[in-house]
């Protein structure tokens, strides 16, 4: 079942929870505060309800993330030596939550070594990506909303649930790094409210604010600088690139790229941009970012990714020259559908 509308779908999830002992609740490789603050907002939410939880990330979480109350309990699997020796999952979960997360492949090697146990077991989707296609037996996907954690906080006011400040800062996160605080065009006049209420019911802003954009490494910089060195234009169209050289010549971390992909998207006159970024394994994640009117969703999906119309992404082969000529052919293809 599909439902566009937490309105709608609350009593049904409600009803698909509701008997069960054990909640294993995932979200997407690199997650982000989205699907961070879904894991909390969502997980303390059950728990608070009498159910067991536990959260899973396939990657670690992003350091901005790490202050979050309650972030310890989110474990990580790539980094679980239980979960790599015995490649085992808790046996007695009995039902899995995924979310923020738009295709099911996108839980990376969990979804490549527990095959049996995911598909054991009920799924529910909770998710906000229009590519979503709703694996789930019960699947919720409202595309109209900035984020994960506006859809979680739609389903909680619709349950009448006690909205803790633990679970507000938590849902507030995704709110604010989704709309890249508040500037992108998801923030609709409904991010902005449930923005509102939670920080009347105890949601930090503050602490995230500091987080998020007061506290970018040193060596996150160095890397801005050496892949704005490479910006390139080709009418509205901008890009650059992240090799592991680059990467490993100043130290940056994992996430140093998303800040590139960032600060291009803020650039005036383009109608899109991407970020090429050298995996280690030779692969390259491209993120794209566009004006409204150019679909970058589509584009990814043409590589096997996905995302939202304004923000999407893919992984390609490489080498990188290859991979970047075969994405901005599609690109400069989307473009000039739209012009
Ligand atoms: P980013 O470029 O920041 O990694 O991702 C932008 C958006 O596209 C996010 O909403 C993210 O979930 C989605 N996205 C990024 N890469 C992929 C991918 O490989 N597959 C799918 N389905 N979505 C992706
Ligand atoms: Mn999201």
């Amino acid at each position: 079942m599909l439902y566009t509308n937490a309105q709608q779908a609350a009593p049904a999830i409600a009803a698909c929870v509701a008997d069960k002992q054990h909640i294993l609740l995932i979200t997407h490789v690199n997650p982000d505060g989205d699907a961070v603050g879904s894991l909390l907002g969502l997980g303390l939410y059950w728990e608070q309800q009498g159910h067991q939880v536990t959260m899973l990330a396939p990657t670690p979480l992003p350091q901005y993330t790490h202050r979050l109350r309650s972030v310890e309990r989110i474990r990580v699997y790539s980094e679980s030596p239980v979960y790599q020796e015995t490649l085992a999952l808790p046996a007695s979960v009995d039902l899995i939550a995924l979310v923020d997360t738009g295709d099911i492949r996108r839980i990376a090697r969990i979804y490549d070594e527990q095959r049996a146990y995911l598909e054991a077991r009920p799924l529910i989707v909770i998710d906000h990506h229009a590519t979503n296609i709703g694996e789930g037996m019960v699947n919720l996907v409202d595309a109209s909303l900035s984020s994960t954690c506006e859809l979680i906080y739609q389903l909680l006011r619709a349950w009448d649930a006690r909205i803790t400040p633990e679970i507000a800062t938590a849902l507030l996160m995704g709110i604010i790094t989704d709309t890249q605080s508040f500037k992108t065009s998801n923030t609709t006049p409904s991010a902005l409210r449930a923005a509102a209420d939670l920080i009347e019911l105890g949601g930090d802003r503050e602490l995230i604010m500091k987080d998020v954009y007061a506290n970018i490494p040193f060596e996150t910089a160095k890397l801005l600088s050496l892949a704005l060195s490479e910006l390139r234009r080709d009418g509205a169209i901008a890009w650059t690139h992240v090799t592991q050289v680059m990467q490993r010549s100043v130290g940056a971390n994992d996430d140093a790229a998303s800040e590139v992909t960032e600060y291009i998207a803020n650039l005036g006159g383009l109608k899109a941009t991407a970020l090429f970024k050298e995996r280690r394994d030779g692969s390259v994640k491209v993120s794209l970012r566009s004006a409204p009117g150019v679909d970058v969703a589509a584009v990814a999906q043409q590589f096997g990714g996905g995302g939202h119309r304004q923000a999407a992404g893919a992984t390609l082969p490489g080498p990188l020259h290859e991979a970047e000529e075969r994405l901005l052919a599609a690109l400069r293809a989307a473009v000039a559908a739209a012009s």
